[in-house]
């Protein structure tokens, strides 16, 4: 079969690889130019979140293990860490990498890789006939394909029109973080979580990633209600505001590490769900199927997107594989598992999102109101009972439906008055004034990405057509 991927982003280059992989010829198609040569930043335009934060879960690890071992090892050769638990049992939990460096890594290995070709442009459209998906045009290149996969992330538009609209509602979290690298010698700051640090304040949260190389990235996510907030852009107003929080102001020590990038920014972001079918219920354009983001996307903080991603990538090869000359089956088949495990992930966000939002404003706990997940996992703290119940829903092993059974135990927690605990630190308010006092008109230029490793910024793709 002849796959054509639009877009080459994680979803889109790890679902091409693991149909090269069973014989198929995939034509991946990607308006970014790809890595630069000489050490320089990836821009990466058009993935806003490229250089935002990201940490990858289990089912990430997992499915590079199972499908892509080699480029598990070699982001792993090129200074990713993969982290368990506490106890040296516990099975991995996180790949400790910048996102850049993951999809440098998988980029290099898909331009090698067999039966893929990555071709640099942007899809104009879906070629159809008689209602059929029939491949793509590129300005006036068109390129017939027997499946047309939709791997375009959340920011595309190329299916708006042919396909239902999404169903979604706001995140209410802007997010905004600096990288960092630790000094030669110097240990990581303080850590509560194999994330690194995680500190929930009523009104914003402040987390330390670990990454690969001794890089880790520092973001302040509020809901973008409070107009002073937006200072944090700056450089100066992101580090007095970091240098505020006890714990956080530790890993920033300038005897502890150095700067990486400015302040970088993510903002209007949405949980979003978008199924295959039409109001009939079969499939909106037989031939096309979407993947990745462009079915589902979720809160980032909960660091699922991939893991929803990579999971989705590989229902959907297995269909294929289960139906292979029978795309309408194949579709029908995905959109079934989709429906059953991916869209509880979107819905359980945008409930504990809107929960979350209501109590940032000031709201106090209602134990008379269904409980979001969030505030059922917090309240294993106190009540012991609760965590075999929400440890598999933590680790995206059970849905979220698995936590109907911890719902009295966790309500009769909060009745009793119990409330999660608040970390020392400034208030949404005292840190909304903070930035107020320090707002700066600019910020200072820092290189992007310093210290990127060597083998892969001059790794060369020659399968890359312009
Ligand atoms: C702030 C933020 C933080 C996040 N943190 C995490 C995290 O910690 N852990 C986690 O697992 N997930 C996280 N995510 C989610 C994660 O980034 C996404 O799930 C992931 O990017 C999905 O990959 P994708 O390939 O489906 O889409 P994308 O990465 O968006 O890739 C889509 C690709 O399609 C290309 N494209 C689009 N339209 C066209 C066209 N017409 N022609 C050609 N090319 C096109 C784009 O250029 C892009 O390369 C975060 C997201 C955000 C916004």
């Amino acid at each position: 079969m002849r796959a054509a991927i639009v877009g080459g982003g994680l979803t889109g280059l790890f679902t091409a690889m693991m149909l090269a992989r069973r014989g198929h010829d995939v034509v991946v198609f990607d308006r970014d130019a790809g890595p630069p040569g000489d050490g320089e930043t990836w821009q990466r335009v058009g993935v806003m979140q490229f250089h935002l934060p990201h940490t990858f879960r289990h089912q990430v690890i997992d499915a590079l293990a199972v499908e892509l071992p080699d480029v598990l090892a070699a982001v792993i050769a090129a200074g990713a860490e993969v982290a368990g638990g506490p106890d040296p049992a516990d099975r991995p939990a996180v790949l400790r990498c910048r996102r850049s460096l993951l999809e440098w890594v998988l980029r290099v290995h898909a331009a090698a890789e067999p039966g893929v070709t990555l071709v640099s442009g942007h899809v104009d459209e879906i070629l159809t006939e008689r209602g059929c998906a029939v491949g793509v045009r590129l300005g006036s290149r068109y390129v017939r394909a027997d499946l047309v996969l939709d791997a375009s992330g959340r920011a595309s538009r190329l299916t708006d029109g042919i396909r239902p609209l999404p169903e979604g509602a706001p995140c209410g979290a802007v997010y905004l973080s600096r990288q960092y690298e630790l000094q030669p010698g110097a240990p990581p700051g303080p850590t509560n979580s194999v994330l690194g640090l995680a500190l929930s304040y009523p009104g914003y949260w402040a987390i330390t990633f670990l990454h690969d190389n001794r890089a880790f990235s520092i973001a302040l996510v509020h809901d973008g209600t409070d107009r002073r907030l937006r200072e944090l852009r700056h450089v100066d107003v992101f580090d007095a505001a970091v240098s505020a929080i006890p714990h956080l102001c530790e890993w920033v020590d300038p005897r502890r590490s150095v700067p990486l990038t400015p302040v970088q920014v993510g903002g209007r972001l949405e949980n979003t769900y978008r199924g295959q079918l039409d109001g009939s219920g079969r499939p909106a354009v037989p031939g096309l199927i979407s993947v990745g983001d462009a079915v589902c996307t979720t809160t980032p903080l909960a660091g699922r997107g991939v893991a929803l991603a990579f999971l989705q990538a590989r229902g959907l090869v297995r269909q294929l594989d289960d139906h292979r000359h029978d795309l309408h089956s194949a579709t029908m088949g995905f959109d079934q598992w989709c429906a059953t495990n991916i869209k509880p992930w979107f819905i359980d966000h945008v409930y504990c999102d809107s929960e979350r939002q209501l109590r940032w404003a000031g709201a106090d706990i209602d134990p008379s109101r269904p409980l979001p997940s969030d505030l059922i996992v917090a309240a294993a703290e106190a009540d012991p009972r609760l965590q075999p119940i929400v440890g598999p829903y933590l680790a995206m092993e059970a849905l979220p439906a698995s936590l109907t059974a911890a719902r009295p135990l966790a309500q009769e927690v909060y009745r009793r008055g119990w409330r999660p605990p608040v970390p020392p630190g400034p208030s949404k308010q005292e840190l909304a004034e903070l930035c107020a006092h320090r707002s700066s008109a600019s910020s200072r230029e820092i290189p992007l990405i310093r210290g990127f490793p060597e083998a892969f910024a001059s790794a060369r793709e020659e399968k890359v057509t312009h």
